[in-house]
């Protein structure tokens, strides 16, 4: 008789987890008091008072600046128009190049072809997912302007040495911390150690106002930039006396009233909703790490990783069957979903390498690395990122089982699913 679920056993558990949901009367009332206010949005595209935005938009971002140890804190309508306006107010250009991991959500390196700029893909360490100093090191040329590092699954990169090089090469540093709100390097929130973070607001991330986002700097002459990305910077200039009005052209990537009403209520929740993340994780951390095979998150002394995801290395050799097998098992005996639809939770690796998408492959763009002011050559083939490629192919499991919600007898039936899947692997191969 087969004890594994996918092989026709029992499974561990059929009943689905918990629902993550943050949203509570606190989100309600705010937004009601907005909408009897009838003023959904106060940005004003002109040189004036509102070109800063409504009364909610500007305690929400005093709020953030505090939470996050930022002199300025500017919301946006998204993460991605946040990389957007960083990469904008870096006044970065058609043939220069930006250094960005190959390992991250989509966005992150499209932002430097918006402006026309080339992503130049660098490699991860292999135990923190972040990017690799010496690959940094190895893509630097006379056209890298900067490097857009990525606190991936919540845990910050090797920001010290990060620093350095672009200390050394002049370049500025992105911070894309849309996976680690309040994640801490060497005791300092991420987003502060570069020269300009960016949050998301999305409703996968740890907090959420549906859609939105956050740039913080401590840089005066960054924010002014931002605020004209931001809105309609073409018509401010003049009046205001900028005279660089380089890249003062905008966009419309303002925040609703409403969207920050939910936001200065949810970051009220923001800390204790990662104290739950980590609690959840440290008991998993502890039961799968007793697994042959399996090496929980490594996180530096003096670090604090705040859990989007629990990423877990799983070494094949060790176990005795291949990851994608083990993970097919795993599924089979734990309910694979469900936050408000059925998006999995538990992935055998996380996006595919960036450069293979089709954009990169393809060379699918005007400008960028098809411009005639791009002197350089930039290779995006398979086998440029081999940490990268051997983490997403082989060795990476990706899981959000750590959410707020999760009771104690849930974290035990995920680790009870591991355990058995582990304990039977002679019936997978
Ligand atoms: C979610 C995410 C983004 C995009 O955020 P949006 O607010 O949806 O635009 C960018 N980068 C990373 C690393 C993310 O996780």
């Amino acid at each position: 008789m087969p004890k594994l679920a996918i092989n026709g056993g029992t499974p561990v558990r059929t009943e689905l987890f918990p629902a993550y949901n943050t949203i509570g009367e606190e989100e309600k009332k705010a937004v009601m008091k907005v909408l009897d206010s009838g003023n959904l949005s106060q940005f004003l595209g002109a040189w004036h008072k509102d070109f800063y935005g409504g009364p909610t938009v500007q305690q929400f971002e005093s709020d953030w600046a505090a939470a996050f140890d930022s002199k300025y804190a500017i919301s946006v309508n998204s993460n991605t128009s946040g990389l957007f306006a960083a990469i904008g107010a870096c006044g970065i250009k058609a043939g220069d190049e930006v250094i960005v991991s190959a390992y991250t959500m989509s966005a992150s390196a499209l932002a430097p072809v918006i402006y026309g700029a080339v992503p130049v893909f660098a490699d991860v360490d292999e135990d923190n997912f972040g990017l690799s100093p010496e690959s940094i090191e190895s893509c630097i040329t006379p056209r890298t302007k900067a490097i857009l590092v990525v606190h991936i699954f919540g845990n910050p990169a090797k920001m010290d040495e990060i620093m350095s090089i672009a200390k050394k090469h002049n370049l500025y540093v992105i911070e894309d911390c849309a996976q680690a709100p309040l994640a801490t390097y060497k005791d300092q929130k991420v987003g502060t150690l570069g020269d300009i973070g960016i949050f998301s607001l999305n409703y996968h991330k740890h907090i959420h106002t549906g859609e939105g986002g956050v740039l913080t700097t401590n840089n005066e002459e960054l924010a002014e930039r931002i605020y004209l990305i931001r809105n309609h910077g073409e018509n401010i200039v003049e009046p205001k006396g900028i005279e660089n009005v380089f890249n003062s052209h905008g966009f419309n990537f303002r925040m609703t009233e409403m969207e920050a009403a939910v936001g200065i209520q949810q970051l009220k929740k923001l800390p204790e909703l990662i104290e739950e993340r980590i609690r959840n994780v440290e008991k998993l951390n502890l039961e799968l790490g007793k697994i042959d095979g399996i090496q929980t998150p490594v996180v530096e002394s003096g670090n604090k990783h705040v859990y989007y995801v629990q990423a877990l290395r799983y070494f094949k050799d060790i176990v005795g069957v291949d990851r994608n097998t083990f993970v097919n098992a795993f599924k089979a005996e734990i309910p694979s979903a469900i936050l408000r639809e059925d998006t999995p939770l538990i992935g055998a690796g996380y996006v595919k390498p960036l450069y293979l998408q089709p954009l990169y492959q393809q060379r699918a763009t005007h400008c960028s690395f098809n411009c005639e002011k791009y002197k350089g050559t930039v290779d995006y083939s398979l086998g440029i990122c081999p940490n990268v490629e051997k983490l997403h192919f082989h060795e990476l499991i990706t899981h959000e089982y750590m959410r707020p919600g999760m009771s104690e007898q849930d974290v035990n039936d995920v680790i009870s699913g591991f355990y058995k899947v582990a304990d039977n692997v002679d019936e997978l191969r």
